[in-house]
């Protein structure tokens, strides 16, 4: 099973993305993990991109997809795996075309969990803490019992600023210019499979299964 799972901040990509490594039982592989293995591992291509991030450099895609060829081909990737975070552009989606053809491997499906904007802004912006407790609460999810209050020492929530209204929307905009291409690009291979991601998230991961096993009901 070779998947690539595609979603917005927001639209429980992670919370997908646990449940279907251990029910496939296939390497859960993410950008940043990636990343920091290469470099710990003191790999060519770990050195390289070491030196651009310690630089506070974007590593070159060449790099990147470099890495990635060399995860793609260990052992544990046999018999599937689930890229999460890569491809992020076009590029990089026609570059793992090639790896995967080298390898003499398919993509199987590129999962994308769909959220629309209005709910990603929701659970997104929604989040306060207690100044004083550290507690979290979420206005839809989790809300205090007085709004705006914590609930065990009545302390004036607040918001973190990447939980501020500006920030997410600039995040959600930015995501989805990167992302919009991308779904055009699968949808055109034909490898692209939409999940409503607006369902509880056991909803979410049994409509992920069922497709998953190619059942079409
Ligand atoms: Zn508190």
């Amino acid at each position: 099973m070779n998947l690539i799972l595609m979603g917005l901040p927001g639209a429980g990509k992670g919370t997908q993305a646990d449940k279907i490594v251990e029910k496939y039982e296939i390497p859960h592989i993410s950008t940043g993990d990636m990343f920091r293995a290469a470099i710990k591992g003191g790999t060519e291509l770990g050195l390289k991109a070491k030196s651009y991030m310690d630089a506070g450099n974007l590593v070159p895609d060449e790099v990147t997809v470099g890495i990635v060829r060399e995860r793609l081909s260990e052992d544990d990737c046999k018999g599937g795996f689930l890229l999460d975070g890569f491809p992020r552009t076009v590029a990089q989606a026609e570059a793992l075309e090639e790896i995967l053809a080298e390898l003499d491997r398919k993509l199987d499906h590129v999962v994308y969990i769909e959220v629309p904007e209005d709910d990603l802004f929701k659970r997104l912006t929604g989040r306060w803490i207690c100044p004083t407790c550290g507690a979290t609460y979420h206005e839809i999810f989790n809300p205090p019992n007085e709004a705006g209050k914590c609930d065990k020492d009545g302390s004036d929530l607040i918001q973190r600023d990447d939980d501020k209204p500006e920030t997410v929307e600039k995040r959600l905009n930015v995501n989805l210019e990167q992302t919009k291409p991308l779904v055009n690009f699968y949808e055109d291979k034909g490898y692209l499979r939409r999940v409503d991601g607006k369902q509880d998230i056991q909803y979410v991961f049994e409509a992920v299964d069922t497709l998953l096993k190619g059942s079409n009901r």
